[in-house]
């Protein structure tokens, strides 16, 4: 007997299957990452065509194919619309929902990551011209979540003051016992960081960072994030690209 499945689903790929159709990869709380074939959804008229798009977070009915899903019906729980508005909120939407997917299994659960991703989704849609800070957040908190944050202290393990974060151990420490992969630090960027590992994620999201914290930190975590990941998307380089040379320094006056 054929399963019928229901879901809510954040829409994170989405690749043309023909004339007509499109192949999705989502990401559910309870099913993790899963893919899912919608036929006609390339067609306007299709009633699940809005529900079928990238970015989409969709209440979604399935049915249990051999290899995909099928869509029977979609309909937006929340579409983040205003994420078109620029190309630098698409720019940052889609990499914050690749990274989603690369952090995410199909059959293991992912309601923390898909919680956090949705809800930065919606802090960017308050706040398209903090795109760099929202980045930074979510990046710290998506390791923590997968339990590969970095410990930050003031004081090194030997009591000394912290000047360095090592990439490789993840957690901060002294000249004297950094290693290869340690990156210098400032205490204001390691208060940034510990901040925004610490606070309320909803307080995180909608904090006012000084800019050239940010864009110094920005760098680091990529680095960090790519040591501990392996790798990180594609959509991280598209992001690059669409965001001018120095715009992380004149982009948040806030
Ligand atoms: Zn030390």
């Amino acid at each position: 007997m054929e399963q019928i499945v229901r879901t809510k689903a954040l829409i994170v790929r989405t690749a043309n299957s023909g004339d007509n159709d499109r192949v999705l990869t989502a990401v559910s709380p309870e099913m993790g990452k899963i893919s899912v074939i919608a036929k006609g959804v390339k067609s306007l008229k299709n009633k699940n065509s809005a529900a079928a798009g990238m970015m989409c977070y969709s209440d979604m009915v399935l049915k249990e194919g051999r290899e995909l899903y099928s869509l029977m019906s979609a309909e937006v729980a929340e579409g983040f619309y205003h994420l078109r508005d620029t190309a630098e909120s698409v720019a940052y939407g889609a990499y914050f929902c690749s990274l989603l997917e690369s952090c995410t299994e199909p059959g293991i659960p992912a309601g923390e990551e898909l919680r956090l991703c949705l809800n930065t989704l919606f802090a960017l849609t308050r706040r398209p011209e903090a795109g760099a800070t929202l980045k930074l957040v979510y990046e710290l908190r998506l390791a923590e979540v997968l339990g590969l944050a970095p410990y930050i202290s003031e004081e090194c393990q030997c009591g000394s003051p912290s000047e360095y974060l090592s990439v490789a151990e993840g957690e901060t420490c002294c000249a004297a016992h950094k290693d290869p992969t340690s990156v210098r630090l400032s205490r204001n960027e390691m208060a940034v960081m510990d901040y925004i590992l610490t606070s309320e994620l909803k307080e995180a999201l909608f904090f006012n960072s000084p800019p050239q914290l940010i864009a110094r930190l920005g760098p680091v975590i990529e680095r960090y994030l790519e040591y501990h990941l392996g790798r990180l998307p594609k959509t991280l380089e598209y992001l690059k690209n669409i965001i001018p040379k120095g715009k992380f320094r004149t982009f948040e006056k806030e």
